[in-house]
């Protein structure tokens, strides 16, 4: 069973609206797919119907920003973890209020990133808006494909590497709820939170003694149930390591392909699986909501 459980749509920043996601997983041969798009559930609905009438499995899921504030090589650092959040109530009061807040949060930073970039290039934020659906979850990605559409960079990678880089001259970092609150919300809401791409960014080299140990500790203590081992960005390095800390702790582990669409980003629909037995797991925590098979 081929079973995928991280996409987004033009909800946040994928390309594909939830129903063209759901048609290009069919045809991708996938039997099981997650909609997980970035702080929103408002491509459930659409998802769900579609997936339905093409005899597709459908998982509902949300990407929840958040922020953890750790100790690295002896400096305070404050990183952003996206934590899956599988079958969470989309009703449920708390959740519904963190989710707005981040998304407000988002508009405002997308538009402090753009103010950042207007003063080199003729970007404005109503040209962002126009490449996002209305009331989709604002990120980076809908200012990459303004850069885009402005003959700038030749795609959503390009921008990255310049304009929207961490590092680079226009970057403005996230504010969200702290990643051990979100991890305590999402299992409030009845819902089964898996930390996204773990250690992403983790270099071939690195000690297993220098990975942040302590703070995989404090997320599983708050309620952490899973980790997605198989990922593209998960570092080889990075996956020994991650594999051992579920087993000791009895995690899901789960692989899945973080599509974005076909141009949005390298990653391909089924590229990386999560095995049936990790998915009943998850159907067997998760009791926010139904998932539809
Ligand atoms: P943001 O949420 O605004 O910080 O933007 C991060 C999002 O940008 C991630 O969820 C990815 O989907 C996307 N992203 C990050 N790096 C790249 C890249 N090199 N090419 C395309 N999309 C990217
Ligand atoms: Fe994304
Ligand atoms: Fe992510
Ligand atoms: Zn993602």
């Amino acid at each position: 069973m081929i079973i995928d459980l991280h996409t987004h749509s033009t909800r946040s920043d994928g390309l594909d609206t939830p129903s063209q996601l759901m048609e290009n997983a069919a045809e991708a041969g996938l039997e099981v797919i997650a909609l997980t798009d970035h702080d929103t559930v408002s491509g459930w609905d659409e998802a769900r119907a579609k997936a339905k009438a093409l005899g597709l499995g459908f998982v509902p899921g949300i990407e929840v920003t958040s922020v953890s504030d750790i100790e690295r090589f002896g400096k305070k650092i404050r990183i952003s973890v996206h934590l899956l959040a599988y079958l969470p109530d989309p009703e449920h009061n708390a959740l519904e209020i963190v989710l707005g807040d981040t998304v407000a949060t988002r508009e405002a930073r997308g538009r402090a990133i753009v103010e950042k970039l207007a003063e080199q290039i003729p970007i404005t934020w109503e040209m962002v808006l126009d490449h996002l659906d209305k009331g989709a979850t604002i990120g980076r990605p809908a200012i990459a494909d303004t850069l885009v559409t402005m003959g700038l960079v030749h795609d959503r990678s390009a921008a990255f590497e310049y304009y929207l880089s961490t590092d680079g001259p226009f970057y403005v970092s996230h504010s969200a709820v702290s990643t051990i609150d979100a991890i305590g919300l999402i299992r409030q809401a009845g819902g089964v939170p898996v930390i996204a791409h773990p250690l992403k960014g983790v270099g071939p080299n690195t000690d297993p003694e220098d990975l942040p140990m302590d703070h995989f500790q404090e997320m599983i203590a708050a309620g952490l149930q899973g980790v997605e081992v198989y990922h593209r960005d998960v570092p080889e390095a990075a996956r020994k390591w991650l594999l051992e800390l579920a087993a000791k702790h009895d995690l899901v582990v789960t692989g899945s392909s973080d599509y974005h669409g076909v141009e949005g980003k390298p990653n391909q629909l089924g590229e990386n699986t999560t095995s049936q037995e990790m998915l009943e797991r998850i159907l067997k925590l998760g009791t926010g909501t139904k998932a539809s098979l």
